[in-house]
């Protein structure tokens, strides 16, 4: 498996869901905008089953959250039961491609062996969503150590490999969030693997958007601030970055965001209940502001409705009144 280099010809959007659990609304809403905004631009759309994480991983979830897209009307030209030129679209299949960029980048003395066993590496491979799920910033203790410090510890542990997150501001445009600007000290340095051999969601997702050709970055907002640490990596890489997008978070009508633990909410339990694919679309296209009101639409016909959403620092609300309506069949 190899990176392609040069750019790819048409517009390549995905949708890289972890099979830890069901689909809820907000990720039916970033998988929507991701979708739309690629067809609109008439580029292609591929979904990956980001598996890493093979403890908290079940194929019995990746089933049902492509059940659910399809469900939506939400298609893809490659990736889990269609196949296409990058397979295989599982991460848990392309740990080679974790490791040749590991070297590359050890090569380069981007990386650092790290002794600390802090909580933070047990979700490692997992992706932030949020700062609050993070902690603070590495502190840093394990990038100074000398030879001889580090040979003592490397005499009784495994090392964790964690990134030399550069000083430098990074900042970038993101198409529906605006202009962001992180330092690189606050992000701090992460892991890239851990001792168990584990890779981190920062590097995994990094290689494969640049293996898949991937122009066009678009998902929850929750993981804007890992953008700039996926930027320190492809420039430490040698990749062509391509295009944020950050959705904007769903919530109720006081403005709280919806929990991922609210069941009600996932896509099974309204499929359950007798909601209409077409209202959930029709729903979430009002919340975006693609069509005036709340009514039913496919995901096909919306196409030619996508526009950048606009967004706000609270998640976007849906209240009671629209999720009466959601669940109203007449
Ligand atoms: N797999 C990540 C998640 O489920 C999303 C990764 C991404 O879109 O960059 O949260």
């Amino acid at each position: 498996m190899k990176i392609p280099s040069g750019t790819p010809a048409k517009r390549r959007g995905r949708f890289a869901p972890t099979p830890s659990g069901l689909l809820h609304i907000g990720n039916a809403f970033a998988a929507l905008a991701a979708w739309l905004q690629i067809r609109h631009a008439g580029g292609e759309f591929l979904l990956r089953v980001e598996d890493i994480d093979k403890p908290r991983s079940r194929p019995a979830f990746a089933e049902r959250q492509q059940d659910d897209l399809l469900w939506l009307g939400l298609d893809w030209d490659e990736g889990p039961r269609v196949g296409g030129p990058h397979a295989p679209y599982e991460q848990s299949r392309r740990e080679e491609l974790y490791e040749a960029a590991l070297e590359t980048l050890l090569a380069a003395n981007r990386l650092y062996p790290c002794y600390c066993s802090r909580a933070e590496l047990a979700s490692v491979a997992s992706a932030p969503h949020g700062l609050s799920s993070e902690g603070p910033a590495y502190p840093g203790f394990c990038r100074h150590l000398t030879e001889e410090e580090r040979a003592a510890k490397a005499a009784v542990k495994e090392p964790a490999l964690r990134f030399r997150m550069p000083s430098e501001p990074f900042s970038f445009e993101d198409a529906f969030a605006g202009f962001r600007s992180y330092s690189g000290d606050a992000l701090g340095d992460f892991v890239v693997k851990r001792a168990d051999g584990m890779y981190g969601y920062q590097l995994a997702v990094v290689v494969d958007d640049a293996a898949m050709g991937i122009t066009d970055v678009v998902r929850g907002a929750d993981l804007l601030d890992s953008t700039p640490r996926q930027l320190a990596l492809y420039e430490a890489l040698g990749l062509p970055t391509p295009r944020f997008a950050h959705v904007p978070l769903l919530g109720d009508g006081s403005g709280e965001r919806f929990s991922k633990r609210d069941k009600s909410l996932t896509l099974a339990a309204l499929r359950g209940e007798g909601v209409q694919a077409e209202r959930l679309i029709g729903l979430l296209a009002h919340v975006a502001g693609w069509i005036d009101r709340p009514e039913p639409a496919s995901a096909a016909e919306l196409i030619p409705h996508f526009a950048p959403i606009r967004t706000a620092e609270q998640p976007l609300p849906i209240g009671d009144d629209m999720l009466r309506w959601l669940r109203s069949t007449f």
